[in-house]
């Protein structure tokens, strides 16, 4: 990728929505030409969802006129060398063997590289987000589920087969709560939308947030007792990496310093191996199309 500005398209395929950008990149920046969304149907089945997902793109690949490449972001596991989905326990159906790269890249005429939508949010807040300039980041994203994406020297950290960066399923707490994982007391079980809703006596996540503005008692007890869970999480993940910055995400972290605030001190009690206070702890400033402009920057070769 040199000075010479290049188009590509990314997709983020979600439970609800499947969201497209059309991404300019010039010279290290990153450029947002046009970016809207679909309802994702996910009750219409398999093959259904991802002939939408190569709808979106389609209608991404108009947007930016002629893109070079396509990324697309899934909230699961994939094998990265067949392009196919393996895991995907939050759309319904039978995922397993689904030839999404396949499918989404034929309707454009590009080849199509798959990341997971959490490493997608990581690598779209480093390079065009809370992230800029940074060397080792931890992207976290609070929604459904907890998501991770570790970015070391400016590379998104993979592991065996892209599993590296399951931030969510850490254990936190001994024979806690089962997870959608199948272990037991994962911080995801602790600490994603539903837990904090139901701590908040709220319906949702969101509405914890405005009770927790206007002041409610039990929704600010809710999100210290959140970050509490994040805190120990964060904590060890800190130790382990020593990342420049976390940035949060996704619809748990729209609350910002309302979970942010506890979060920072709690985290700080828990590090004494790493200079904490130099761990900067941010909110996410690409908002919901992080995760398609990470796909399309994947798609690019960004980070790899
Ligand atoms: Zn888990």
């Amino acid at each position: 990728l040199g000075p010479t500005p290049s188009r590509h398209i990314g997709v983020d395929l979600g439970g609800t929505n499947i969201k497209w950008v059309a991404i300019e990149i010039a010279g290290g920046n990153v450029a947002i030409l046009a970016s809207d969304e679909i309802p994702t149907n996910g009750a219409s089945g398999p093959a259904n969802v991802a002939q939408r997902v190569a709808e979106a793109a389609g209608v991404a690949q108009q947007a930016a006129g002629a893109a070079l490449t396509l990324g697309v972001g899934l909230p699961g596991k994939f094998d990265p060398a067949r392009g196919t989905v393996t895991f995907l326990p939050n759309i319904a159906g039978d995922w397993n063997g689904v030839e999404l790269a396949r499918i989404a890249g034929e309707g454009v005429g590009l080849r199509c590289l798959l990341i997971n939508d959490a490493r997608a949010f990581a690598l779209a807040e480093h390079a065009a987000g809370g992230g800029r300039g940074c060397r080792n980041l931890l992207g976290i994203t609070l929604g459904t589920g907890i998501g991770g994406g570790i970015i070391i020297d400016g590379r998104l950290h993979l592991g065996i087969d892209g599993s590296a960066g399951e931030f969510g399923h850490q254990t936190v707490l001994l024979d806690g709560p089962v997870c959608g994982c199948g272990m037991l007391g994962c911080v995801e079980a602790l600490a994603k939308s539903a837990c904090l809703a139901a701590l908040a006596e709220q319906p949702t996540a969101r509405a914890a947030t405005e009770a927790a503005k206007r002041g409610d008692a039990t929704a600010l007890a809710a999100f210290e007792t959140v970050a509490g869970w994040l805190a120990i999480a964060i904590a060890n993940a800190i130790v382990l990496l020593s990342p420049d910055r976390i940035v949060l995400g996704g619809g748990g972290a729209q609350a910002g310093d309302l979970l942010l605030e506890p979060l920072r001190g709690m985290v700080r009690e828990r590090v004494t191996m790493v200079p904490v206070e130099r761990v900067k702890i941010l909110q996410s400033e690409l908002g919901p199309t992080a995760g398609a402009i990470g796909a399309a920057l994947w798609g690019a070769g960004v980070g790899h």
